[in-house]
């Protein structure tokens, strides 16, 4: 992008970089002894994880929080991020909105931008955040042990339901919010420092994102077909079959899902005061590994393949 690119960093991201970091080959931190830094990295590619032709406004925002999500997970407190962006063309009015949605997104959520990269090529955005965990603090998938409750934070599919309205949006406003507008839940995973055994962020579903902690931990979970936290919006237009499937295996939530011991579950509710915050107890881990869904007496399999027609029923 030779001498556009200086001109465009310096228009639309250098005024959202600090004085101190902004203009260097790199952007320097101080990280507080006896800290950890936590570090992830996420790429957006149009037509694979946002629709072509998206918002630009929007999609700053979404980018910024489905990354930042993965500091909740650990219970990180964020120092920052960096945005290595490819774009097709420059395009002044794309830009502004980007930089704008980018702006707010960098105050709402407490992340500021630390530098980045600058290219030429298809639509894509890769963020890299920081973050830092006192030492031997940070929440693993590998915690959770045989008899912990599983939460689960705010409501989950609304954002694969969103998926259905993004071209008609009038009247699924909030299912939209939670598609463009992921909140990644910081403040949450600093509150569970010392509390949650075990935590993962829900990008890629329910079922996907506990089994994936279950696996770490070498156990598996048993659902309370009850508990599962569907969308509200989801449930009132496309029915509580459909919201419930989309709860288990819809992507984009990024709500946290953690365990804790039972003893831990009056803090955790004092932790869902606090914050103004649903959390939801929605089983508990098993020694037998594999997940299952349990309706009063009944018990079956859980995965995507097996089960969760059933699980999703009416009768739930
Ligand atoms: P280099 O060639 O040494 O990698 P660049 O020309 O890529 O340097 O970047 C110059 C400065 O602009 C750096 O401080 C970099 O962090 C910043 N920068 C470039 N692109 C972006 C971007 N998309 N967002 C934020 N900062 C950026
Ligand atoms: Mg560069």
């Amino acid at each position: 992008m030779a001498l556009a690119e200086f001109e465009l960093i310096d228009r639309y991201f250098s005024p959202l970089i600090a004085a101190q970091n902004r203009g260097d080959d790199c952007a320097f931190l101080t990280v507080e002894p006896g800290c950890e830094l936590a570090i992830s990295t996420d790429t957006l590619v149009e037509g694979i994880h946002f629709p072509v032709g998206a918002d630009a406004e929007a999609l700053a925002w979404r980018a910024l929080g489905c990354c930042g999500s993965d500091l909740a997970a650990v219970g990180a407190q964020p120092l920052g991020f960096t945005l290595a962006l490819t774009l097709p063309a420059v395009e002044d009015c794309w830009l502004e909105a980007f930089s704008r949605g980018l702006k707010a997104a960098v105050q709402a959520l407490g992340m500021p931008l630390l530098g980045g990269d600058t290219t030429r090529g298809p639509l894509s955005l890769t963020l890299s955040v920081l973050g830092t965990v006192p030492a031997h603090h940070a929440l693993r998938r590998s915690g959770g042990q045989v008899g912990d409750q599983v939460w689960v934070s705010g409501h989950l599919g609304g954002a694969a339901a969103a998926l259905d309205f993004i071209e008609q949006p009038t009247g699924a406003e909030a299912l939209l919010a939670c598609y463009w507008r992921p909140r990644p839940r910081l403040d949450l995973g600093l509150a569970l420092r010392g509390i949650a055994h075990a935590a993962i962020d829900i990008s890629d579903g329910l079922l996907a994102d506990l089994g994936h902690l279950c696996a770490a931990s070498e156990c598996g979970a048993v659902l309370d077909a009850a508990q599962i936290p569907a969308h509200p919006q989801a449930e009132a237009l496309l029915g509580r079959t459909r919201a419930q499937e989309l709860a288990l295996i819809g992507g984009d939530d990024y709500e946290l899902c953690f365990t804790a011991p039972t003893t831990a579950a009056p803090t955790v509710t004092a932790v869902s005061e606090q914050l103004g915050l649903s959390l939801h107890c929605i089983g508990e881990l098993v020694a037998e590994p594999g997940l299952r869904w349990r309706n009063g007496d009944e018990i079956g399999p859980l995965s995507r393949r097996a089960g969760y027609q059933h699980f999703g029923s009416e009768s739930c």
